[in-house]
């Protein structure tokens, strides 16, 4: 565990969509796959359970299940009742929407609880859909499933990879979504990573040529109603559709181009791949966007919610989900102690992947999973943010000050008040540690009682 980050308060967010990856394996095979490679996973019907309530216990409210292909997994239906059960309120599949064709699974997913369908189209015609998903016949079947979802009841969102061969003809692909009701869709421009980073020339788009014509699509397609996002572009590439970018995990910035760039907080940048194949000529801090990015209100936060991104890799899966084990249940205590339950408890990691050997994050790492941080606390607004151990505090403070220096006084972040306490697998390893660590969380419950009230209080 790299440095946990506890975000209290007293009701059950109704922030980002989970995601839980059921399996690894996918029928298509995608040019620009970043699941490809990795240790194979198929995650059981008890497994699933576990991760559910995991996730219920961070807070969540809605799921979404990856793969792969969730709909290869012979136990979705399964699983989408366990959700339901578990008490999520939406609950997604994000899918190539092959095997809803025939009708019947997606009646029985609709029957099992499942709200909406994430499906992945990436041209309209054989020609183009087939060329990117390396399948014969898979436009076919995947149109064919998405309208047996609509027919099942289930909202559909679409999710395109903007890639070379697909920029110029995306507006026919956008008046056909709109006459399907479709009612959201997002062009995403791809990572460098899995299948791409073997075929970056043939597939990834050169941005300043093609993203106009993926916005003029998209501008298009919202004429006709349907909702549109756009995600992994540079906002200084995006014109006013920078208030239509979901957020993204930064990628890399030029060095100068970026430099002072007021937008660079919310803008994911730039693969390092492109920046150093087209050195980056195409951004401008002066061409970033004013307004805000992203602050959808309604039915597009809810639509917006639907695009869940791809699925975790391998590793992440190996890694598990934090606080799980003895950390974990002596964590639950602490929360319960101080008339907590984990349901109103947000736990976010300082860095999003386990350093190998499980290491001290290094300060690169660090810099890189801060906005996604700065992001989880912007939209949680905890009343109160609980730093666990010497490697949350120092990242969250920006400090290298040692544990016993940060302990004992209130702190701050983003707005938001900040308390250091000890990490939960210290406590195992020294037990002494325990009193001090209760002692900080009493003053933690007062704070929370100042600010309206702890979740068992209500
Ligand atoms: S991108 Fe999605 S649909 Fe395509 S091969 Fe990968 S997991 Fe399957
Ligand atoms: S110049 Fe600004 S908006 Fe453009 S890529 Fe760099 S940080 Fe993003």
């Amino acid at each position: 565990m790299s440095g946990g980050v506890l975000g209290l308060r007293s009701a059950v967010m109704s922030g980002p969509r989970a995601t839980l990856r059921l399996l690894s394996s996918c029928s298509n095979g995608c040019r620009f796959c970043a699941q490809r490679g990795g240790e194979p996973l198929r995650l059981t019907l008890d497994e699933v359970g576990a991760r559910l309530r995991a996730l219920r216990g961070e807070g969540f409210a809605e799921v979404t299940f990856t793969g792969g292909d969730p709909t290869e997994h012979e136990g979705l239906c399964d699983a989408v009742r366990a959700a339901r059960s578990a008490g999520f309120t939406a609950v997604g599949a994000q899918t190539h929407g092959r095997r809803l064709r025939e009708g019947a699974l997606a009646a029985d997913l609709a029957t099992a609880g499942l709200t909406d369908v994430h499906l992945s189209l990436h041209g309209l015609g054989a020609a183009l859909h087939d060329h990117h998903t390396g399948v014969p016949g898979s436009f076919a079947e995947s149109a064919a499933g998405l309208s047996a979802a609509r027919v099942a009841g289930l909202t559909v969102v679409v999710n395109t990879v903007l890639t070379r061969s697909n920029g110029r003809s995306l507006g026919e692909l956008g008046g056909w979504l709109a006459s399907r009701g479709v009612a959201a869709w997002c062009v995403s421009v791809p990572r460098v990573a899995g299948a791409l980073r073997e075929r970056f020339d043939p597939v990834f788009p050169r941005l300043g040529v093609l993203l106009p014509h993926a916005l003029h699509a998209l501008a298009s397609a919202q004429r006709e109603g349907v909702a549109v996002f756009v995600r992994g572009a540079p906002g200084c590439l995006l014109g006013p559709f920078a208030a239509r970018a979901l957020s993204d995990a930064p990628r890399a910035y030029h060095p100068s181009r970026c430099e002072g760039c007021p937008a660079r907080a919310g803008c994911c940048g730039v693969d390092p791949t492109y920046l150093a194949r087209f050195a980056g000529d195409e951004l401008s801090a002066g061409r970033a966007p004013k307004g805000a990015r992203g602050a959808f209100t309604g039915r597009e936060a809810a639509l917006s919610r639907m695009f869940v991104g791809e699925g975790p890799g391998a590793e992440e899966d190996r890694q598990g989900l934090p606080f799980v084990g003895r950390a974990g249940e002596l964590l639950t205590k602490i929360v319960q102690a101080i008339d907590l339950d984990r349901e109103s408890v947000y736990i976010a990691n300082i860095v999003k992947c386990r350093p190998p050997g499980n290491r001290d994050p290094q300060p690169d790492e660090v810099a890189a999973c801060r906005p996604f941080l700065e992001a989880q606390i912007d939209l949680v607004r905890p009343a109160v943010l609980v730093a666990l151990g010497r490697v949350a505090a120092q990242a969250l403070l920006g400090t290298d000050a040692p544990l016993a220096r940060l302990r004992g006084s209130w702190l701050e972040v983003r707005g938001v008040p900040l308390r250091v306490t000890y990490h939960p697998a210290a406590l195992l390893r020294n037990a002494a540690l325990k009193r001090p660590t209760w002692e900080d969380m009493q003053i933690v419950r007062d704070r929370l009682l100042a600010s309206g009230g702890t979740a068992r209080s209500r």
